[in-house]
């Protein structure tokens, strides 16, 4: 069991019929939701849809207008920042530009009543944790981006909090040590047991990092779920499109013995879908295909069910894959993408040709519209 699939589970964060208006406008809508502990949980969505303020509410920098939020079971609403288990990590990092990196991570320890030993060796184990013994010394500028993120990080759980909030953390830094810092991250997550709640817009950084991913929208969540769950099983056009790239067709579904038949274009054969859910005679669906699930072809493939037939408009080399932009009718456009690993012995397809792009009757996502 999960433990958000373990009915004996008492999550760590509950949010309960949370609403937050600024004025007349909703930035939370009546938001129900439970984050478990130990688990690393990604916010994701456009810009203004919200997730700063979830995580300012659980900070206790902002109060809910309405509903209750629980940490651990109790209604945090009459308690300040500063006596909840709750530690926040900003992008800024907001490190001191004039103490070392040992007397950073030791600055929050040091207002509380614990003993210089006790202090040192909590010190000693986060500098040990995050990899930074060599540069207990240091100041802020004189170590790498990478590393102020370590340090921030390190005097973010120095106080041992239960619940850790990352508003971007990985913002400032570049495409590669971004990759190389999200593993670390989770390394790190592992081993204090401290739960995540970790804000990104971007959305492969969340499908790494995190073991549950929340897709929002203008202050409500979409789907919460895990990346494969998400990714594999979108529950609305706005979440599979927010998620990686997907193609949609638009059609009319009509039960068959193979699932449904699905009318997407006059005159050409209708495409067919498996559905988890029961459709309606005549219902107007979409259908969500992932481009790596599309495969493409200059023949016409034997015995598959959806084979439509197209033009390509543009290729985008990635290096592993490659994805064709192929125009089918009624000006459609589908991606196909297909792993480069025998690039050089197939013979290649190019701009304008006439291709055949097919794809397994599993392998479209039914949206109802
Ligand atoms: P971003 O990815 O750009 O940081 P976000 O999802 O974190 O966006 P929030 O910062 O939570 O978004 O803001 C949600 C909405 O609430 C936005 O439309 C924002 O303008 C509004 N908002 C946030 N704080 C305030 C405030 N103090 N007063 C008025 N409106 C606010």
């Amino acid at each position: 069991f999960a433990p958000w699939d373990d009915p004996t589970e008492t999550p760590l964060i509950q949010f309960k019929g949370v609403t937050k208006r600024f004025g007349d406008f909703v930035a939370i809508d009546n938001l129900t939701q439970d984050i478990y502990a130990r688990e690393f949980f990604a916010l994701l969505g456009p810009s203004g849809c919200g997730k700063t303020t979830m995580m300012r509410m659980l900070a206790g920098f902002e109060a809910p207008s309405e509903g209750q939020i629980l940490i651990a079971g109790t209604d945090m609403a009459h308690v300040p920042p500063n006596l909840r288990a709750v530690n926040m990590m900003f992008q800024s990092y907001a490190l001191f530009p004039h103490l070392s990196v040992w007397d950073n991570i030791a600055f929050g320890l040091k207002r509380e009543r614990h003993t210089k030993d006790a202090v040192s060796a909590r010190v000693e184990e986060m500098l040990k944790l995050t990899r930074l013994e060599k540069f207990a010394k240091r100041k802020p500028h004189q170590i790498s981006g990478g590393q102020r993120q370590r340090v921030a990080l390190a005097r973010s759980l120095a106080k041992a909090p239960k619940l850790l909030l990352l508003d971007e953390p990985l913002g400032a830094l570049d495409k590669k040590l971004r990759q190389d810092t999200q593993f670390e991250l989770m390394d790190i997550q592992e081993k204090t047991g401290t739960t995540f709640v970790i804000v990104t817009h971007d959305q492969e950084e969340a499908m790494t990092v995190a073991s549950r991913v929340a897709v929002m929208d203008e202050g409500r969540i979409m789907q919460v779920s895990t990346p494969a769950q998400i990714y594999e099983a979108p529950n609305s056009v706005y979440v599979a499109d927010f998620i990686g790239d997907v193609n949609i067709i638009e059609g009319t579904a009509s039960p068959s013995v193979n699932g449904y038949e699905v009318r997407w274009a006059e005159g050409h054969a209708p495409l067919v879908a498996k559905a988890s859910q029961v459709l309606r005679e005549g219902q107007r669906i979409s259908l969500a295909i992932r481009p790596e699930k599309v495969s493409i072809s200059a023949e016409k493939p034997e015995n598959s069910v959806n084979a439509i037939e197209g033009k390509i408009i543009d290729i985008a080399y990635l290096g592993n894959l490659s994805t064709y932009h192929v125009e089918v009718a009624g000006g459609i456009m589908v991606k196909a993408q297909t792993a480069n690993t025998r690039r050089l012995s197939r013979r290649e397809l190019t701009w304008e040709d006439k291709v055949w792009l097919n794809w397994t009757d599993t392998a479209a996502v039914v949206l109802e519209q």
